[in-house]
């Protein structure tokens, strides 16, 4: 197997190398022969013109003598070329060795020594529209490019070998870079959900990266790690707090069923109902336990109906007067008018909310207190508001509070409880798409907010 970043390394490089060989062959060859053809046409050029010069020699002497154009020998000695005049019979006038020119020294700075295949072409010397003569022009194949030409050719050649392999060297640096963009946070991810595959929640991804979607990734992974040991936790703290919960009434009922068998405690009406009375709690815990399941499982069935949300209140508060008045707390209900407050819910369900909400509320605020269940709309929503004066909920545990068997720091110790309330609270909530939140400050009071969606409702 490979890393992803020699994969991509190995992608880059070879996708360039085959960009820089494509390209340079496409070069190279469009420059060959824009070349070749621009030799050809200066070796035509110097064809026409020589013919012409032996016309125009002709016309000036009449006839052909053996100095005829002579001239032009020097010329074709120094060009690597042959000439060889003829009269109209194709007797030669004049004419020079091939052979000399094989063996002319500048033969020997050319870039090879091999001299080709010797080519000769015949041209009709003409005055006056009849043909007078033929001149022979003959060279090497390997002449036809000068020195410089030779070089000239080299040097692009060259060039472009040099750009390619600069270019080569730049797209490795490049790729290598680029690859360990990618790679990093990839290699950083996949690490880290093998130590959460592991338990180990805390683990952390802290190298950003500016590709969106590795970021997003990144930034997931690590709230999925968050919400694991989260949720580990909670779950630590249900397996303890379950186990303290069933300890205390069982060790009770040890403690006492003990001291009546030795004898130490007489057996009385009063003991063994003291007694029931715990084992009742006991119940009274494993029954919430078994709410909360209920809630919890997807398959909970809800008896939708119109509920009109300010009756309702009403009802349930009138239910609280009582239970307010005996803590000498001031219960109070207020209704914004003008709205219809009526929302698709189950009735049952949602007065087990607002039961649970006013029973913490008269359960968390001591004597003399004042609680305010509201009900009001803005835009888009209808809200319940149950606010209260109690003891206010520290707020580090604010965040807990509606997590299952979660119960605030007082309450554990001083106040009897089964930290459910809220949770199947929640639960329903989340059943009828509403939401709820909380504010509170210890000491002062606390607020919980229940927003119901007026467009779902409607
Ligand atoms: P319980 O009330 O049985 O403990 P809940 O789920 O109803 O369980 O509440 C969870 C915790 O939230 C409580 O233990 C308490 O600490 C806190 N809490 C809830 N309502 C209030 C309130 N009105 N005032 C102060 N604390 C509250």
């Amino acid at each position: 197997m490979q890393t992803i970043r020699r994969r991509l390394s190995i992608l880059f490089f070879t996708c360039s190398i085959a960009a820089i060989l494509l390209i340079t062959l496409f070069v190279n060859l469009t420059i060959n022969n824009k070349f070749n053809q621009y030799m050809i046409d200066i070796q035509n050029k110097r064809y026409e013109r020589i013919v012409s010069y032996f016309e125009e020699v002709y016309k000036k002497q009449g006839k052909w003598t053996e100095y005829s154009g002579v001239e032009l020998m020097h010329e074709a000695y120094m060009g690597n070329y042959c000439l060889t005049l003829m009269d109209s019979n194709k007797k030669t006038i004049w004419g020079m060795d091939p052979n000399e020119i094989k063996n002319n020294l500048h033969l020997d700075t050319m870039m090879t020594k091999d001299t080709g295949v010797y080519n000769a072409r015949t041209f009709e010397i003409k005055s006056d529209g009849k043909i007078v003569g033929y001149v022979e022009i003959g060279q090497y194949s390997s002449v036809l490019l000068s020195e410089e030409d030779v070089n000239f050719k080299a040097s692009i050649n060259k060039s472009i070998i040099a750009s390619g392999i600069l270019t080569l060297v730049i797209i490795v640096t490049i790729s290598l870079y680029f690859s360990k963009q990618f790679s990093i946070p990839i290699k950083e991810v996949a690490n880290m959900s093998v130590s959460l595959s592991k338990g180990n929640f805390n683990a952390k991804s802290s190298t950003e990266s500016n590709i969106e979607e590795l970021e997003n990734l990144r930034k997931s992974v690590n709230i999925l790690a968050e919400k694991l040991k989260h949720q580990d936790n909670l779950r630590k703290r249900l397996v303890s707090d379950i186990s303290h919960e069933i300890r205390t009434p069982l060790n009770i009922l040890q403690n006492n069923l003990e001291a009546m068998i030795d004898g130490v405690f007489p057996v009385t009406a009063d003991r063994l109902n003291y007694l029931n009375q715990e084992v009742v709690r006991f119940g009274r815990l494993l029954n919430n336990l078994n709410v909360l399941k209920e809630f919890e499982s997807e398959s909970i069935k809800l008896n939708f109906e119109t509920v009109f949300l300010d009756e309702l209140l009403e009802d349930i508060s009138k239910d609280f007067y009582v239970a307010a008045e005996n803590k000498k707390i001031n219960l109070s209900y207020n209704l914004e008018p003008g709205e219809k407050y009526i929302i698709t819910g189950d009735k049952d369900k949602l007065r087990q909310v607002f039961i649970n909400l006013l029973s913490n509320a008269i359960k968390f605020t001591e004597e003399n207190g004042k609680i305010d269940l509201k009900l009001y709309s803005t835009d888009k929503k209808y809200i319940v508001e149950v606010k209260d004066s109690g003891i206010g909920i520290k707020r580090e545990d604010q965040p807990f509070i509606f997590e299952r068997l979660y119960r605030g720091d007082k309450s554990r110790h001083q106040i009897e409880g089964s930290g459910i309330g809220l949770t199947i609270v929640k639960n329903i909530l989340q059943l009828h798409y509403a939401t709820i939140d909380v504010k509170s400050e210890e000491g002062k009071g606390s607020i919980f907010i229940i927003s119901f969606d007026k467009e779902i409702n409607n």
